[in-house]
């Protein structure tokens, strides 16, 4: 197959498919996908970027490796202060973390409420771990704790303290001496910004960060005297609130911060990935530092690639001088948990490394210094060993632009206050849908990126030859407007369920606001399943139901927004029936007009649309057929075109990157038993992958080095596509490619 098209060039915003296209020959091996029969369209990569000149950059932005032993309150007693800073510059840490806190001091403190620790004994705790890690040349962060205090501030200041709906105060779940504060009150205008300044005055610290605030994946949910005049929580109007004062408070907490050195700042405690509390498009224009608090797997989330989506979340929202890091917790992370106990040594790295394939530096953390330096020490060496293996090719290992060609929109708002269909409620609907889509991009080796919904401009989205909406239910007019821009320009859209069907504000509009761009317009209400889920009756054949034989139809999906006919259907609905009894289980209306998929063309741009939850139904069932109809449906909108291609065997996470010194080809190797429950407890080595890549004109390869392997592999160029076969990867592998 040769494809050659020279599409209209249509100034800046042009995609990248202007570009001229060509086909390379199929590499060899297998494919992740029995269905992905793949012949790629190598699209160049685009013009190098200029060289860095780190003067200009901000120091926090050259930072790779970060340490934190969180401090607890017996640490001053039992604690080799000595020991703790130097096993953390002994494995490169540059900056690390040392608790000021909040909850409790760790220093002799002024501040009225702020209480010693019991085991302080009038010591100066938090100086002399500051003067140890900065007599190392160590950077440090003042951690502080908002979020809790004790019963004698609770009576001094009943105010402080987030109420229930019957007035008492909400105490801490583990230990209920301690209530919790309210975001909205004098707490945070008072009490913390005199902690903040008492630090500035005593000590030299390089930024300041609070842990506990604001709340991770969730919104308050509080009936003090201040909140109970704000807008129901969980609302939109109230997320509103809490953003404003967010924002304010991290703004005035930033001031403070440099008041005593102008490159100091302020940061905050932020994770849960695409349901962050705060607003991330906001967030990312003032952020110096994203703390993706997103530690290890849990029973709720137990995706080996947690923390590669996290770096994903973190790169779609930050400009570029700013920074991120994904916290590994080094302890035992998940329902059960033992905090002060290591976690599986192969669990520990594969964290470690999937934040260096996302592009972040390396943070590893672990609680408490009981006998000294930790009773269980080894995270020690685990973390000795990555960070060792990572400061020797920092350079290929910052990335300073993703190489993508499919964008997905994360929808914020979506997943932090839409609840989902009545038909099926569900608190994780939208995580659901998230890991739906993540894992469909991952088995099929797509190169992608997060697209946050109010960042949808056209200079962010013409890197993209797709735009993935996994049910993007909320969407305002104007990102509307952007999306249908987008197309306009060439680009794709591949889109589901309940998208546009809700404005900014979570109000129900009576059809899809972007129906006209795909040609659908809404039939009825949403339509869940109880027993057997609908199916899609196949009425031709078409390239996006490749491998669809000896059957007449496919799984649907559980729910779907029932759409008005379309003319020449390619899947229509066959509604759901009974499931038990199965002398009932058959289909009492086995043929109608409704479609279950649309696909349009026009110009350059391919629209697909599936009425159903096609992602969420994947990742409940993980049923092929619906993997095979959304990886041949992405192939088809992508026109087959890839920017960087890995073929071989096994389940792979890849990142590809623009570096310094050329290029950087990350996989991460998912091959697991334990891939998607507990911790990963061994390595399943995979064989060869064949990456390919086209070259900017001009560019030439100087060498393939192998991070993890060590040494360098042959290569080839023909055309400026660059192919190499990577023979073997263990639980990570890293191509370097150098240039000139
Ligand atoms: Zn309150």
């Amino acid at each position: 197959m040769l494809n050659r098209r020279t599409f209209l060039k249509t100034g800046a915003a042009a995609l990248p498919l202007a570009a001229e296209l060509s086909s390379l020959a199929q590499a060899t091996g297998g494919s992740a996908s029995a269905s992905l029969a793949t012949s790629p369209v190598l699209v160049p990569l685009p013009e190098r970027l200029a060289p860095l000149d780190p003067a200009t950059q901000p120091w926090q932005a050259r930072i790779r490796r970060v340490g934190q032993s969180n401090m607890t309150e017996h640490d001053p007693a039992v604690m080799n202060i000595e020991e703790w800073a130097d096993y953390w510059h002994s494995i490169g840490t540059e900056i690390v973390f040392v608790s000021v806190t909040g909850i409790l001091a760790f220093y002799p403190s002024k501040v009225p409420f702020h209480r010693w620790g019991k085991f302080l004994n009038g010591r100066d705790f938090f100086g002399e771990c500051t003067a140890a890690a900065k007599k190392r040349g160590m950077r440090v962060v003042a951690r502080m704790s908002p979020d809790l205090n004790w019963p004698d501030a609770l009576q001094a200041h009943p105010e402080w303290a987030m109420r229930h709906a019957d007035g008492s105060p909400q105490l801490h779940g583990e230990d209920p001496q301690l209530f919790r504060t309210c975001m909205f009150s004098s707490y945070m205008d008072d009490y913390v910004p005199a902690i903040m300044h008492e630090i500035n005055e005593r000590y030299d610290v390089d930024c300041f960060y609070t842990n506990g605030w604001p709340p991770i994946g969730s919104l308050p949910d509080c009936h003090c005297a201040i909140c109970s005049k704000l807008p129901p929580t969980g609302t939109p109007a109230y997320w509103h609130a809490f953003n404003d004062r967010l924002f304010s408070l991290w703004q005035r907490y930033d001031g403070i911060a440099k008041e005593k050195k102008h490159d100091s700042f302020f940061f905050a405690n932020l994770g849960g990935n695409v349901r962050a509390s705060p607003n991330l498009a906001r967030l990312g224009k003032i952020a110096a530092w994203f703390q993706g608090d997103n530690q290890g797997r849990t029973n709720a989330d137990p995706a080996i690639w947690g923390c590669a989506l996290q770096t994903r979340v973190c790169k779609a929202v930050l400009s570029p001088n700013s920074f991120a890091a994904n916290i590994n917790g080094a302890y035992s992370t998940s329902i059960v948990r033992w905090r002060n106990a290591s976690k599986n040594d192969e669990e520990s790295r594969m964290w470690m490394h999937e934040s260096l394939a996302g592009g972040l530096p390396l943070y590893n953390h672990f609680i408490g210094s009981e006998d000294g330096f930790c009773e269980d020490r080894r995270w020690q060496k685990v973390g000795a060993e990555v960070y060792g293996w990572a400061a020797k090719h920092d350079a290929h290992l910052t990335g300073r632009r993703s190489l993508a060609n499919i964008g997905v929109v994360m929808g914020q708002s979506t997943q932090l206050l839409y609840k989902g269909p009545e038909a099926a409620h569900s608190t994780h609907y939208m995580h659901e849908t998230t890991q739906g889509i993540y894992e469909t991009l991952l088995t099929g080796r797509f190169a992608f990126d997060f697209v946050h919904e109010e960042m949808l401009t056209p200079e962010r989205l013409s890197k993209y030859r797709v735009l993935v909406l996994p049910n993007v239910a909320m969407l305002s007019d104007e990102q509307c407007s952007q999306i249908r821009n987008y197309v306009l320009q060439g680009g794709s859209l591949m889109a589901s369920f309940e998208t546009s069907l809700y404005d900014e504000n979570l109000q129900p509009r009576s059809s899809f606001a972007l129906g006209d761009l795909f040609g659908i317009s809404k039939a009825g209400d949403v339509v869940g399943t109880n027993g057997n889920a609908y199916y899609a009756r196949i009425e031709r054949r078409h390239p996006i139901l490749d491998g669809f034989t000896d059957t007449n139809w496919i799984p649907g999906a559980q729910n779907r927004v029932p759409l008005h006919p379309v003319s020449d259907p390619l899947l229509t609905v066959v509604p759901g029936f009974v499931n038990y009894p199965p002398e009932l289980a058959y289909p009492p209306q086995p043929h109608t007009t409704e479609p279950a998929v649309v696909l349009r063309e026009s110009g350059a741009s391919r629209l697909a649309w599936f009425p159903g939850d096609i992602e969420r139904t994947y990742w409940l069932t993980g049923h092929g057929d619906l993997l095979r109809l959304m990886h041949n449906t992405l192939r088809w909108l992508t026109r087959e075109e890839r920017v960087v291609d890995v073929q071989g065997d096994g389940f792979v996470e890849m990142f590809a990157w623009e570096t310094g010194p050329g290029y950087a080809v990350h996989l991460l190797n998912y091959t697991n038993p334990n891939a998607h429950h507990g911790w990963v407890s061994g390595v399943y080595p995979l064989g060869p992958q064949t990456v390919t890549m086209r070259l900017p004109q001009g560019v030439h390869v100087k060498s393939v080095e192998l991070l993890t392997a060590g040494g360098s592999v042959p290569f080839h160029v023909a055309d400026q596509a660059l192919r190499f076969t990577v023979p073997r990867v263990g639980d990570y592998e890293v191509a370097a490619i150098t240039v000139a």
